[in-house]
């Protein structure tokens, strides 16, 4: 057999990947990377889930979770023939932990990886939700207005009448 020494490691091997051997190659070689956090809005009234600054209907919260890691998952260009499983796994109704395995094809060799991010959701107000939700409010405060403040009828009342003097 043609063996070839690794300039890196010094270990006989049979071909090399960017000029080093298999196992220096796949030391350094990064193939998925997740964030340790990823904050999470949702809105705590309709469910919508906030993405590129916009509201958008995903489904329940672990749709939202799930899209929300794919969207940062980050995969290596190389990589081909890439399936990738994502596990949620609920610590509080806030927190979640998703566990992402990888498998994919990096030059003609098969590669595994894992890595797992902190999904911390925060519940507010989307903006048709708040929208309504501030309708609802200003009209509780009109309602304390009226109660507290005396209407034109009131204060025309209060006024001395047309025609006859201040003081007579
Ligand atoms: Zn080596
Ligand atoms: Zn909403």
């Amino acid at each position: 057999m043609n063996s070839i020494t690794c300039p890196r490691c010094g270990r006989e091997c049979d071909k090399l990947l960017d000029s080093v051997c298999r196992d220096c190659f796949f030391e350094t070689f990064k193939l998925i990377e997740l964030p340790l956090v990823l904050h999470v809005r949702i809105c705590s009234n309709c469910g919508a889930h906030f993405h590129r600054s916009r509201w958008e209907d995903v489904g329940s919260v672990e749709d939202v979770m799930l899209k929300a890691v794919e969207n940062v998952l980050f995969i290596h260009s190389e990589a081909g023939d890439v399936e990738v499983y994502l596990e949620p796994r609920e610590i509080t109704p806030y927190i979640y932990m998703v566990r992402a395995e990888v498998d994919a094809v990096v030059r003609e060799e098969t590669v595994h990886a894992e890595a797992e991010t902190e999904v911390r959701i925060q519940r507010t107000a989307c903006d048709m939700c708040s929208r309504e939700s501030g309708g609802y409010f200003e009209a509780i405060i009109q309602i304390r207005a009226a109660g507290r403040f005396p209407t034109e009828e009131e204060k025309g009342a209060a006024l001395p009448l047309p025609g006859k003097p201040w003081r007579a």
